[in-house]
């Protein structure tokens, strides 16, 4: 859909409620900045209370007596087939969108919305196995069964590192399970999510279903308090976590939480570095260290660390920062110009707490792009373990690399972090590796590989950096209620006030 303009030539996007795209009742706006070039591209409604009331009463009004209660689970589940099939024939329109928001490489994003479809194939199969239990109770003449029910309007919150990637994280298994959705995507990037939410329609399923209410914080605020929406499903960060949560918890709404990381990636000397030195430098520079489970935190045997982190330093200086579009590029710009902010200051805290720059730390000339957020990958030793730089997340391309001498200090240190999001071994020996996967304290352990995920396989938080989990059979749990129905099947009269004799 082509979107109207401004004066000075603004796209103007709107929310997406009940099937339609509807300005904000007040007429407040925010706008988009491509973060290449610094300019803003488009603007957005910043929602305001009366804009999420309309959007949850089209939420519940489809799930209530609309078209998405009446369908039956298997007409439910092929719909949300076809919502896939639509986003992988948009990929490359919609990847373009994720691109001018956030700055991550074109082909990075292309490549996530082409694996988009598989979690709404993978939930669609999955709405009509959706089943309840008979209970084998010790009284014969009952019938006792439980039924596996929808929670209602589900209020989805994400961030804008992977916008269309996490909404449909949230929204495949909610949806599956018989819910609808609102969706209040980071303001940074709301455009591909609103897309996308057109494509449901486009797909078939029914208005109302799918709806986006863009805005800052406070619109997602609004949405956590509202009287009816059932449950929350928010990934962002901590700080936002433990806001939504508190408010969630004020009115006892269930909530998921998918939270920020500081995950170590743990290299033993007898491991093969060539594999493991390739899995540090992705699992941190891949899309600029902006993904949650960056292993920002390099541990690597003190009898190799010289060397490994030596070759570490030279491939970074290397890495081609620019255009995001060019094939040729390695690292675009940081998505905001206060997340870049955040990764100056607090790599020049550091510095002043004693780390050491082994490269990077500054903003690079990109001569194409002298306006763009662009900030070089950066490494730093030295970093003490209680330092913030060790402990908090910076969300940017900043790798602290950390020498260790056995199994017991690394675990000790990779574990004494608030964060459990993810964490990576590099060995050969087997015994080793499957005594640190159960050692860690993290949602996902990978063994001699790092940043993997699958629409089947549970991903999620330990400690704070969640609660619950995305993906697998565990997410679709999260998006149900349990009844339980009890039937009196005999013709005796049960009257416990009559004395028998
Ligand atoms: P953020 O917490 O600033 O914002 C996330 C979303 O929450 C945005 O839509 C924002 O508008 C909204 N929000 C902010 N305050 C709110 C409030 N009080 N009530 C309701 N909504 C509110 O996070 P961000 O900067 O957009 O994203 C980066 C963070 O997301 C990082 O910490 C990253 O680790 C985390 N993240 C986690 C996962 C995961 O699956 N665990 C995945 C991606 C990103």
């Amino acid at each position: 859909m082509n979107e109207a303009t401004t004066h000075d030539g603004l796209r103007v996007y709107r929310h997406h409620i009940a099937g339609r795209d509807v300005a904000g009742s007040d007429g407040r706006t925010f706008a988009s900045i491509n973060p290449t070039t610094g300019a803003p591209w488009a603007v957005f409604p910043d929602g305001s209370a009366e804009d999420v009331d309309r959007a949850v009463a089209a939420a519940l009004a489809a799930w209530t007596s609309g078209p998405w209660a009446s369908l039956g689970p298997s007409k439910r589940g092929r719909l949300l087939m076809r919502w896939g099939d639509a986003i992988s024939e948009g990929a490359e329109r919609i990847a373009e969108l994720e691109v001018r928001q956030n700055g991550k490489l074109y082909r990075e994003m292309v490549a996530q919305l082409r694996v988009i479809p598989d979690w709404l194939y993978y939930y669609g199969g999955l709405a009509d196995k959706i089943e309840g239990r008979v209970i084998p109770l010790d009284r014969p003449s009952v019938l006792n069964y439980t039924r596996r029910e929808p929670l209602g309007v589900v209020g989805v919150i994400t961030p804008w590192n992977s916008p269309v990637f996490l909404t449909i994280l949230a929204c495949a298994p909610a949806l599956a399970a018989g819910n609808t959705v609102v969706v209040k995507p980071s303001e940074v990037t709301p455009a591909g999510v609103i897309e996308v939410a057109r494509l449901a329609e486009t797909a078939g399923i029914p208005a109302g279903v799918v709806n986006v209410v863009t805005g800052l914080g406070a619109t997602g605020k609004h949405l956590v308090e509202h009287a009816q929406v059932a449950k929350i499903s928010f990934t962002g960060g901590i700080e936002s976590g433990r806001k939504v949560a508190a408010a969630a918890g004020a009115r006892l709404a269930p909530c998921t939480l998918e939270l920020g990381g500081k995950s170590p990636n743990i290299v033993f000397d007898d491991a093969r570095l060539e594999a493991a030195e390739a899995g540090i430098f992705a699992g941190i520079f891949a899309a600029g260290g902006q993904t949650c489970v960056a292993g920002s935190r390099a541990y690597i045997h003190a009898t190799i660390f010289e060397d490994v982190v030596g070759r570490l330093v030279e491939r970074a200086r290397k890495i081609e920062l620019g255009d995001p579009m060019a094939p040729e590029t390695q690292m675009g710009p940081i998505a905001t110009s206060a997340q870049r902010a955040k990764n100056e200051s607090m790599v020049g805290r550091a510095l002043e707490q004693g780390a050491r720059l082994l490269c990077g730390g500054r903003r690079p000339a990109i001569r194409q792009f002298p306006n763009g957020f662009f900030f070089e990958p950066t490494i730093l030793s030295n970093v003490a373990h209680d330092s913030e730089l060790c402990q908090n997340e910076v969300f940017g391309p900043v790798l602290a690399v950390i020498p260790f001498h056995d199994e017991d200090e690394v675990i000790a240190r990779a574990n004494d972090t608030a964060y459990g999001l993810a964490a990576g071994v590099w060995t050969k020996d087997l015994s080793r590796a499957h005594r640190m996967a159960r050692a860690l304290a993290a949602g996902t352990v990978w063994v001699n590989m790092y940043r993997a995920m699958a629409f089947n396989s549970p991903f999620g938080g330990y400690k704070q950096s969640g609660i619950g989990r995305h993906n697998g059979l565990e997410a679709i749990d999260q998006y149900l209620q349990t009844k339980s129905v009890w039937c009196e099947l005999s013709d005796e009269v049960q009257d416990p006030f009559v004395l028998r004799t």
